[in-house]
């Protein structure tokens, strides 16, 4: 299988050029060439399955160039952990992707990409450097997938004051290969300047350069495994067997999304999907007008999805053959209110005992929207992208209590934090880059 540019102006590549390129020379995002059908065994016999063995057998469709065996280790120390389907309330399930090492779903996807880069890395001694901008879970998902992991140097770019203290310890402290720079602008300032430099001839000759940006499709394909575990759960679990379950996902620059649409083309029992978007409509305004206008994302409770310029909709207009029309009659989306958003926090608590992180609330208020205005009680899981406890300050203001802190995270409370601040300029921070310059 080989994967080609959205933009169609560079050669297609081999599963470990693209991850090693990040983004083609002509600046599009990988995708593959085409989606495999599932195996119809899986989907049969999903019971015979674990999550890793299902993995291996699905990821093994996109990637040819890792041998049988070695994907099959480098999917076990991936998901060495479970992904739950949980049942919130009558129709809507959650799957709980937040049970690895930082408490959200992006632990999938960063891991994944930095074992199969050590994997090729090791055979080709080779020096890599990652480059990855961050609205705060990106950053401490990759920064623990990629710690230790020797010949790769990663940087991390966070806008300042925007992700919450706890995200910025997580993702300062480790230290070693891991190097954490403090942008004073928005994440689209620090998206940005990872693309002009994965675009700076300069930067490339100097440095093999990737990113682990959702951009990467090192981290999209494996997020296809647990849409695909997700339903064959509730259709094995459930007497809903037959039945398409619409999949709701808490969406900023749609990478979750589009693996859920990449599990529904390969033939996953799927039905309507929904992207659920904060005040940060970008894409709800898109389906509904047909023009996309970007902008500056404005601070929402679900700071992770802060999105101005959501990266993945070139992926989801490729697979909808440029054709907005197709794209809607496949995915919907909607815009969750801040004020709804804690509203749904205090009413599932109230309701249920279950506490949600402010970004799972945007798709569980979606899904419920999803149900009223329909009037059906047909199934719906809602991807819950993170754990609760990594956003103590929202959730326990939204229910009036105080929220312990999960004690994965409490470890990197004690260390010593570090990063580099520089301004948004592109020439600063090459500066910084090529100097190498250990962070002060
Ligand atoms: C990154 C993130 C999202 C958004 O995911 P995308 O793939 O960028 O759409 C949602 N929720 C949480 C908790 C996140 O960290």
């Amino acid at each position: 299988m080989k994967f080609r540019s959205v933009k169609n102006e560079s050669p297609p590549v081999a599963f470990r050029e693209a991850l090693f390129r990040g983004i083609a020379p002509d600046g599009g995002l990988y995708v593959p060439e085409t989606i495999p059908a599932l195996p119809q065994p899986l989907l049969n016999r999903i019971g015979e399955h674990t999550l890793q063995s299902a993995g291996e057998l699905i990821l093994s469709g996109f990637i040819d160039d890792i041998p049988a065996g070695d994907l099959r280790s480098i999917v076990d120390r991936t998901l060495n952990f479970p992904i739950p389907l949980v049942n919130l309330q009558d129709g809507l399930f959650l799957l709980e992707l937040f049970h690895g090492p930082t408490l959200s779903f992006k632990d999938v996807g960063a891991r994944f990409m930095a074992n199969a880069c050590s994997h090729f890395l090791s055979a080709e001694s080779r020096e890599l450097t990652v480059l990855v901008a961050t609205s705060g879970d990106t950053g401490s998902a990759v920064a623990h997938g990629f710690h230790d992991i020797p010949r790769i140097t990663v940087y991390i770019l966070y806008p300042s004051g925007r992700i919450s203290p706890l995200q910025e310890r997580h993702m300062t402290t480790l230290g070693g290969n891991i190097r954490a720079v403090e942008v004073k602008g928005t994440f689209d300032d620090c998206q940005l300047l990872v693309k002009q430099t994965l675009a700076d001839p300069d930067v490339r000759a100097a440095r093999a350069l990737t990113t682990a940006n959702s951009m990467n499709v090192g981290r999209l394909l494996p997020q296809i495994i647990y849409h695909v575990w997700g339903v064959a759960q509730l259709l094995r679990d459930t007497h809903l067997a037959g039945s398409h379950p619409s999949v709701v996902v808490p969406s900023g620059n749609l990478g979750n999304l589009t693996a859920a649409a990449y599990a529904k083309r390969m033939g996953a029992p799927i039905g309507r999907l929904l992207a659920a978007t904060n005040e940060n409509d970008i894409v709800p305004q898109y389906l509904k007008t047909g023009v996309f206008s970007p902008r500056t994302p404005k601070q929402t409770p679900s700071t992770a999805m802060d999105v101005g310029n959501p990266s993945n909709l070139a992926r989801l207009q490729s697979l909808y053959r440029d054709d907005p029309d197709r794209l809607r009659q496949e995915i919907e989306a909607i815009s969750i209110s801040d004020e709804d958003t804690l509203r749904e926090i205090r009413s599932t608590h109230k309701d249920t005992g279950h506490l949600l992180d402010p970004h799972t609330a945007v798709g569980v208020a979606a899904a419920r929207h999803l149900m009223r205005r329909d009037g059906s009680s047909s199934p719906i899981i809602i991807a819950a992208t993170a754990h609760p406890g990594k956003f103590p300050e929202t959730v326990g203001g939204a229910i009036g209590a105080t929220i312990p802190l999960p004690t994965t995270l409490a470890v990197s409370q004690a260390r010593t934090r570090r990063s580099t601040p520089i301004f948004p300029a592109y020439n600063e921070w090459k500066k910084l880059l090529l100097g190498g310059t250990a962070s002060a």
